[in-house]
């Protein structure tokens, strides 16, 4: 079966999360914005394999500790969207902007572009582009379990700022309703900061979706 577990990092409380098969113990993270020793406590306690890291996209709270999770494990950084280029470019400068240290540039191994296929193990995700609250957003989606790694891109009860360099608020909704909405409602998504929801609890009680 394919398991989560989430591990809150650095100051913005980003949900870095760990997805693995539990029969292979194949796992990738996703997201290690920083604390990458708090990540591999988990990865150890859990006693899985890390393959790779996959990035939802390039703001510092997500991909701050990409380097330092790729030295880590020894993996791959994979995504997001070659658009983010300039935000992962510049996550120093970003972090020195919020005072923050610790945090590096990161340079992907591999670039995703929408309908490309990932796997864990057995677990088939496709990738979607959903640009708005950052130019080359990613979100992966696996539809044998109807569970979706949705980054900033929409929330509980709320959807991704489009206040930052990049950000379009119009191509946020835009990729909302063309790529997340299209899903039926018992898709089930982590996100990138507070708690879970469904596609079904956004479509029916979001206020920035009616
Ligand atoms: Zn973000
Ligand atoms: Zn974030």
């Amino acid at each position: 079966m394919l398991q989560i577990s989430i591990v809150p990092v650095t100051e913005f409380q980003q949900n870095c999360s760990i997805v693995y098969d539990d029969q292979s113990n194949a796992a990738v993270v996703v997201d290690p914005g920083g604390e990458v020793e708090k990540i591999a406590a988990v990865v150890a306690e859990l006693g899985v394999t890390v393959e790779a890291i996959w990035l939802t996209h390039g703001h510092l709270d997500h991909a701050g500790g990409a380097e330092a999770a790729k030295q880590q494990f020894g993996v791959e950084i994979i995504g997001s969207h070659i658009a983010d280029k300039i935000l992962l470019d510049n996550i120093e400068m970003a972090a020195a902007s919020y005072g923050l240290t610790g945090m590096h540039n990161a340079s992907p191994d591999r670039w995703l572009e929408e309908g490309d296929s990932l796997s864990i193990g057995e677990h088939k995700f496709e990738v979607l582009h959903c640009p708005g609250h950052a130019p080359g957003h990613v979100v992966f989606v696996n539809h044998a379990n109807k569970f979706i790694l949705m980054g900033d891109v929409l929330f509980q009860g709320s959807i991704g700022r489009t206040d930052l360099p990049g950000g379009n608020h119009q191509a946020l909704l835009d990729s909302i309703s063309q790529k997340i909405m299209t899903l039926d409602d018992d898709y089930q998504f982590v996100c990138g900061h507070s708690a879970p929801s469904t596609v079904g609890a956004e479509r029916s009680t979001n206020p920035y979706l009616q």
